[in-house]
């Protein structure tokens, strides 16, 4: 299967990043990577983004309300992630979760959205630190994939991250045997070729390791993915088709 690498610029970004995005479009057309790419600003630079590295990216969002549009001040439809040039859409981001108090219900209706309008569906599961020590870990990705990812779902429509959530934005990573172990299990529940995406502190210099993991079928990068040469780094740590 070809790896995916996406990066997830979270509430990061404004016009003059788009530069990033230029640096990371340029190296790529001089040396094709062996992986997908793919990049999810914030949705205000989707388009630009398009126009800018859309030969050699896929752009996506990080979010999309349930409905095809109405009275949801603030929201963004899959619709409108659409129309803007996205080709994926995040749904159930454990920040989302943790912030906006999102349900696996919810999610998978975000999910279902984001097939309506086209676009791959990623599902994002993982478990606390309490859970992960009380050996919950695969208890809880079970039951947030019933409940989040929506029956339908495909390996066209729909890819996994798992994404222990102590492991975001902190520079701890489970160990290479958790994540083989926990991504098999993922690949068990799914029943299915889904890609299964690995997030949480993927860096320049723990990137090959983690990709080299069977049923490990790309990353998903926070951080890292803000700077071009971290990122390009990451892209060419991939496995290869
Ligand atoms: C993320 O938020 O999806 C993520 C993986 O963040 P980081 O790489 O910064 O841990």
């Amino acid at each position: 299967m070809r790896q995916l690498i996406a990066g997830n610029w979270k509430m990061n970004g404004v016009a003059s990043s788009l530069g990033e995005v230029a640096l990371i479009s340029s190296a790529l057309i001089a040396r094709p990577p062996k992986c997908d790419v793919l990049v999810c600003p914030p949705a205000t630079l989707i388009s630009r983004a398009v126009e800018i590295g859309g030969t050699v990216i896929q752009f996506g969002g990080q979010d999309c309300h349930g409905e095809v549009s109405g009275a949801f001040t603030g929201d963004i439809s899959a619709e409108m992630l659409a129309d803007a040039g996205a080709k994926a859409v995040i749904v159930g981001h454990s920040e989302r979760r943790q912030y906006h108090g999102e349900t696996d219900a919810l999610v998978a209706s975000k999910a279902r959205a984001a097939w309506r309008a086209g676009l791959l569906a990623i599902v994002c599961v993982g478990e606390t630190l309490t859970e992960r020590e009380g050996g919950q870990a695969e208890t809880i990705c079970r039951s947030q994939l019933s409940g989040s990812v929506p029956s339908g779902a495909t390996g066209e429509n729909t890819l996994v991250a798992y994404e222990p959530i102590w492991a975001i934005g902190t520079g701890k990573t489970p160990n290479q045997d958790q994540i083989a172990t926990i991504h098999a299990h993922i690949r068990t529940c799914l029943g299915s070729n889904m890609r299964i995406l690995y997030g949480g502190s993927v860096n320049a210099s723990n990137a090959k390791g983690i990709l080299s993991l069977k049923d490990v079928d790309g990353v998903l990068v926070g951080g890292a993915s803000l700077k071009s040469s971290d990122f390009l780094s990451i892209i060419a740590a991939c496995r290869g088709a």
